[in-house]
């Protein structure tokens, strides 16, 4: 069985690594990548205020039973099972028997006017320009973060701490920080102005000039800098290959994280959208990347094997525990969550929560390599089967 995956961010390494390491040579894994490096998505916001993120050998992560490709699939043809690869030394064609879109996500185009005025930590491109503008600044000038989800409150927690002499604002339309239960919301509430981040709830954007923000009330807000974290959104190659997407661009799958218009297609991370046990699609997440990249390899390895799928084992399974949150270098804050990413329960700051969130940092990439060593050996949490959405049989 000859299967491409495309992307090699968290989800594509891990199922190619996986896949490759336990299908007893019966599978032929090839992996395209943009480039040759591997790219931490978690700690762009770091890069953008120049802090050094390694960028390990792609190549070398992946281990000699996988074939490294670079470059950037430009057009997927998942019925004839063709892929044309835009890469360094021109254009090339790849054949595929089944096909895992692992091309994660991007921020999201912004929805206002003005969209060309802002910056991003979406992608490591954007993050360099960030960087580069963000060093730039002034003394005393206004930057401002738009959008108070956890990649927002990161971001802005960052730019505050490394820039004191810069006045930085988070401007959401929402409540500051509600994601979380109210004791740690509060807790990042207090941090961020301890901070001196000055913040904003319930307030919308109408527009992005290239020194002020344009609110609903009819104020302005003055920001030399604006750095967009409304959303994530997958990149337009799915929708292009006339697979069936949501709004966000993500690929529809059943349970078995197959493409509900295109079987052999299976997507993993943050290009899938999965039922997940509230009905709602699984967040875009390490802890979704991972695991369902995990399970995508072992389908694909019962069915080059011949094997009859574990009862019960065909749909895909997680039950999200905690989330951890940094706000700066030196402040974090480690929230439980229930099965379906709902913040529920306790939540620890201090040593604790900066700790975890230096191992989950620095441990994606130790996941990589050693699933690569001893392929199979890491599991995930799973959630009462009770809740679990059905299994869509899988085609023949
Ligand atoms: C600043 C920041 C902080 C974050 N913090 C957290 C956090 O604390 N916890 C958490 O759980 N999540 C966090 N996230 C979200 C997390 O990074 C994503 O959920 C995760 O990266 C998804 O992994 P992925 O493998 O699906 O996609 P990605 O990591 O985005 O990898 C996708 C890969 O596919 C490649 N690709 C795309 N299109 C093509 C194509 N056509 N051809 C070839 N290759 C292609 C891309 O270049 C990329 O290398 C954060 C995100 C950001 C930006």
């Amino acid at each position: 069985m000859r299967v491409l995956v495309v992307g090699a961010g968290y989800a594509g390494a891990t199922a190619a690594v996986r896949l490759a390491g336990r299908s007893r040579g019966r599978v032929e894994v090839t992996v395209v990548n943009p480039r040759p490096t591997f790219v931490n998505r978690l700690r762009l916001h770091h890069l953008a205020v120049g802090r050094r993120v390694p960028a390990p050998d792609l190549a070398e992560l992946l281990g000699r039973g996988v074939t490294f490709v670079e470059g950037y699939v430009t057009d997927l043809d998942p019925d004839a099972g063709r892929a044309r690869i835009s890469g360094p030394d021109g254009m090339r064609e790849v054949s595929f028997d089944r096909v895992v879109l692992a091309t994660g996500s991007t921020t999201e185009p912004v929805p206002v006017p003005g969209g060309d005025h802002v910056h991003a930590v979406g992608d490591l491109e954007s993050a360099h320009r960030l960087r580069a503008a963000f060093a730039a600044l002034p003394e005393g000038a206004d930057a401002a973060v738009v959008g108070g989800g956890l990649t927002g409150l990161e971001t802005v927690g960052e730019l505050a701490e490394t820039r004191p002499d810069v006045r930085v604002r988070l401007v959401t339309a929402g409540e500051v920080a509600a994601w979380f239960t109210p004791r740690a919301a509060d807790y990042v509430r207090r941090t961020l102005a301890g901070l001196n981040v000055e913040t904003l709830g319930d307030t919308h954007v109408l527009a992005v000039e290239p020194d002020r923000l344009l609110l609903a009330d009819g104020a302005e807000l003055p920001s030399a800098l604006t750095v967009w974290c409304g959303g994530f959104a997958a990149p337009p190659l799915a929708r292009e290959s006339g697979i069936a997407v949501d709004a966000q661009g993500a690929v529809i799958t059943d349970a078995t994280l197959r493409s509900l218009s295109h079987p052999t297609v299976l997507a993993v991370g943050d290009s899938g959208h999965t039922p997940g046990p509230g009905g709602d699609r699984y967040s875009m997440s390490c802890q979704f990347a991972f695991p369902s990249a995990m399970h995508a390899a072992n389908l694909l390895r019962a069915e080059a094997l011949d094997l009859e799928p574990r009862p019960g084992r065909s749909a895909f399974n997680l039950s999200f525990t905690a989330r951890c949150v940094s706000l700066g270098g030196h402040n974090a804050v480690l929230q439980k969550t229930d099965h379906d990413d709902v913040a529920t329960g306790r939540a620890w700051t201090g040593r604790t929560a900066r700790l975890v969130k230096a191992i989950q940092v620095r441990g994606v990439v130790t996941n990589i390599a050693v699933e690569r060593r001893i392929p199979g050996v890491i599991g995930w949490p799973h959630a009462d089967p009770a809740t679990r959405p059905a299994a869509q049989p899988l085609p023949g």
